[in-house]
C-alpha cells in the first residue's frame, strides 16, 4: 500500500526504521510449529474472515491436518476468492511473498510452501524475525501458571514484557473459582476483604515478576457499563456463594454489584501500584459477539472516577473512532492503542490516523500491537501493515501542508516507539 502523496516513499523509508514497541501481544511461546501449509494461510484472526466466507464446517476440514492438502485446496481457493482482499488476507499475502517467494496462493505454491515452512518454533528463528520486523520490546498477555509467576520460575516468549490479566479475578462466580484463583497462594479465603488482599498479593507477586500494567478483556462477556456500587452489595453477592460451595451466581444481575465493585477496586490497586490499564474496546476476536457492549463509550464514569489511572483503549474502538476520539481529546486519563486495528481494517487505521493528529494529542496514540501467538511470521506481516498505515495517513497531511516532513517523521516515531516507551516506562 502506499499513497500518491510526493513525500510517501521518503517517510516510508524512514518508519522503517523506527523500532516498534509492541503494545499487545499473546505469544506465551515460539511457535506453535506449522505442520502443513495450508495453517500457513488459515491462520490466526483470518480464520474468522473464512468462516465468514465459508462456513464453520468448512474451515474445520482446512484445520483437518489428516486431509491431504490437494483435498482441502477446493475449499481454500472458493473462500480464499470471496476474502483475499481484507486486512488479514494483506497478512497472508505478505508472509507469503516475503518468506515463501509465491506471488499468488495456488496449489502448486502451497505444494512448494510445505516444503519450507518456516521453523517459527526455533527460537533463533524467532528472534530473526523479530529483528526483521524490528520489534524493540512485546507487552504479553497471556494466562500463566500464577504459580510459576509467583516463584519465578515461569519463562516467557523473547522480548516479553507481561501483563497482568484482571477480567477472571473480578468476574468471580462461585466459591470454586475463588478456590482455583487463590490456590497458587495456598490459602483460604473467606471474605471479600481477604479476596481483595490476596489479589493484591498476587498482582505484586506479578511485578516482582517483571509485570508492567492490567489488562482487561471483559467486553468479550459483558458491556462495559461498570456501575459504582456498594461495598455492601457486593459483600452481599460474595458471601451469599461462599456460604454454599454449590451455589453460583448467575449473569447478569446475581454477579454485576460484585463484578463491577472489584473492578473499582482493582482500579484503585492500579492506582497505588502506577500501572497502566489496558481495555479491549471495539472488536472482537471470533464471530458472533454483540459489539454494542464494547465501545468505550461505555466506561466514561470510570474515567470521570479514576482520574489518577492511565487507561490504553484497545483496538481504536473499531468500529468507533469517534467515540474514542472524544475520550482521548476530553480525558488527559485515556490513550489510544491501534494494536490489532491495523489489520482488522487499515483504511479505518488510515484515516483514524490522521483524524487523530487532528483532533487529539499525538503524544497519546499507541500505533502498535500485534495481537497475536508466537507465529511470529505473521508479526512481520502485521507490523509492516501498520508501518504503511501511518506512512500513508502522514505522508497525506503533509502533502496537505498540515505539517512539514520533518514534523512528520517525529510523529512516526513518537506513535510507534516513543509514546508507548513512555507511557509504560519500560526504559528503552
Ligand atoms: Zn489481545
Amino acid at each position: 500500500m502506499k499513497s500518491p502523496a510526493k513525500c510517501h516513499d521518503s517517510l516510508r523509508s524512514h518508519i522503517e526504521t523506527v523500532p516498534l514497541v509492541d503494545c499487545h501481544d499473546h505469544s506465551m511461546e515460539c511457535g506453535p510449529k506449522y505442520e502443513d501449509a495450508i495453517q500457513v494461510i488459515v491462520n490466526s484472526y483470518f480464520v474468522s474472515d473464512l468462516i465468514g466466507a465459508s462456513s464453520e464446517a468448512d474451515v474445520g476440514k482446512l484445520n483437518d491436518a489428516k486431509l491431504s492438502v490437494e483435498d482441502r485446496w477446493p475449499i481454500l481457493e472458493k473462500a480464499w476468492k470471496r476474502t483475499c482482499h481484507t486486512g488479514y488476507a494483506q497478512v497472508a499475502r505478505r508472509v507469503l511473498q516475503e518468506f515463501y517467494d509465491e506471488d499468488e496462493l495456488t496449489l502448486d505454491a502451497l505444494k512448494r510452501v510445505g516444503q519450507r515452512l518456516v521453523k517459527v518454533e526455533d527460537e533463533d528463528v524467532y528472534v530473526g524475525i523479530l529483528d526483521k520486523s524490528n520489534i524493540a520490546v512485546r507487552i504479553v498477555n497471556n494466562c500463566p501458571d500464577v504459580k510459576a509467576v509467583l516463584d519465578g520460575s515461569l519463562k516467557l516468549a523473547p522480548r516479553s514484557k507481561p501483563v497482568i490479566g484482571l477480567p477472571g479475578y473480578h468476574s468471580i462466580k462461585s466459591h470454586a473459582e475463588v478456590r482455583q484463583l487463590m490456590a497458587p497462594l495456598k490459602r483460604t479465603v473467606t471474605s471479600l476483604g481477604e479476596y481483595l488482599d490476596a489479589c493484591r498479593e498476587i498482582f505484586k507477586g506479578f511485578r516482582k515478576f517483571g509485570a508492567i500494567a492490567f489488562k482487561d478483556q471483559s467486553a468479550y462477556s459483558r458491556p462495559l457499563d461498570y456501575g459504582n456500587p456498594s461495598r455492601a452489595a457486593a459483600e452481599e453477592v460474595f458471601n451469599w456463594f461462599m456460604s454454599d460451595p454449590r451455589r453460583v451466581a448467575a449473569y447478569p444481575d446475581g454477579v454485576k454489584p460484585l463484578d463491577d465493585y472489584l473492578f473499582h477496586e482493582f482500579l484503585r490497586m492500579a492506582r497505588d501500584m502506577d500501572f497502566p490499564v489496558q481495555i479491549h474496546t471495539g472488536h472482537m476476536a471470533g464471530i458472533r459477539n454483540d459489539i454494542a457492549k464494547t465501545n468505550a463509550v461505555l466506561m466514561t464514569p470510570v474515567f470521570e472516577l479514576h482520574r489518577d489511572v492511565r487507561f490504553d483503549l484497545f483496538h481504536a474502538n473499531w468500529p468507533y473512532s469517534g467515540e474514542l476520539l472524544y475520550l482521548c481529546k476530553n480525558f488527559p486519563n485515556v490513550s489510544i492503542d491501534f494494536c490489532w486495528t491495523n489489520i482488522i481494517d487499515p483504511v479505518y487505521c488510515q484515516q483514524m490516523f490522521k483524524q487523530a493528529l487532528s483532533s487529539v494529542p499525538h503524544g497519546k496514540i499507541h500505533g502498535y500491537g500485534t495481537d497475536m501467538g508466537g507465529r511470529v511470521d505473521w508479526a512481520w506481516g502485521h507490523a509492516a501493515i501498520a508501518r504503511d498505515n501511518i506512512a500513508i495517513a502522514l505522508a497525506e497531511m503533509v502533502e496537505m501542508e498540515y505539517l512539514s516532513l520533518d514534523e512528520a517523521k517525529e510523529v512516526a516515531h513518537a506513535w510507534l516507539f516513543g509514546n508507548a516507551n513512555e507511557f509504560f516506562r519500560l526504559g528503552l
